[in-house]
């Protein structure tokens, strides 16, 4: 099957684990899961600096010839995208408890299972956590990512979190303008149309 191609990865959340919510991405209003096979996965993890071209090129190659160990990675990987995305929609307040609880049991089930070392690496100008997985080559890939997420649990953070102000638009980042004011995933793209549309209503 030839690939389709791939399709821009955003990074605008502000937050590992947002930009990671945000693979489940819209176009012009239609949804679009930009990492929709695992070699987009794979993509994405080196777009986001988590692993290295070589590690990314190995990755490749393993899936070829465990492609069943490669789809469960990705299996898992969405399923913890779309605990990550409950709780950014559904579990604030009082009302959102039991969507937090689940997505706390979630990362719980997930860090639980990992079994390799943690390390922290100086990419460029920073530095990353990164995972390196004992035995099961694709084990642990989303380890860095969901404890992106368990840092802005245990900071407190929640309130600075928001969606993207265009309904449309399933993006999430955190707000880290010092007025808290910002409300567009991306000035190039949503905050453009908002500012075209009330030019256009100003003109009406
Ligand atoms: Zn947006």
């Amino acid at each position: 099957m030839p690939d389709a191609p791939t399709p821009a990865f955003v990074f605008v959340g502000g937050r590992l684990w947002l930009d990671f919510v945000n693979t489940d991405d819209a176009r012009l209003g239609v949804r679009l899961d930009t990492i929709g096979a695992f070699d987009k996965y794979v993509d994405w993890l080196e777009a986001a600096t988590l692993i290295d071209a070589a590690r990314a090129s190995a990755l490749r190659r393993r899936s070829l010839d465990q492609p069943s160990g490669a789809t469960a990675a990705l299996v898992e990987a969405r399923r913890i995208r779309a605990a990550l995305r409950a709780l950014l929609e559904r579990g604030r307040g009082e009302a959102g408890r039991v969507a937090r609880e689940a997505a706390v049991a979630e990362i719980n089930r997930v860090l639980g299972r990992a079994v390799g070392t943690r390390r922290v690496d100086a990419v460029e100008d920073r530095y990353v956590r990164t995972f390196v997985p004992v035995g099961d080559v694709f084990g642990g890939l989303v380890i860095p990512i969901v404890e992106s997420a368990v840092d802005s649990l245990v900071r407190g953070e929640f309130d600075r979190i928001r969606g993207c102000a265009d309904r449309r638009c399933p993006r999430h980042f955190a707000d880290d303008t010092k007025s808290h004011t910002r409300r567009w995933c991306d000035m190039r793209t949503c905050g453009n149309r908002a500012k075209a549309q009330r030019r256009r209503r100003r003109r009406a």
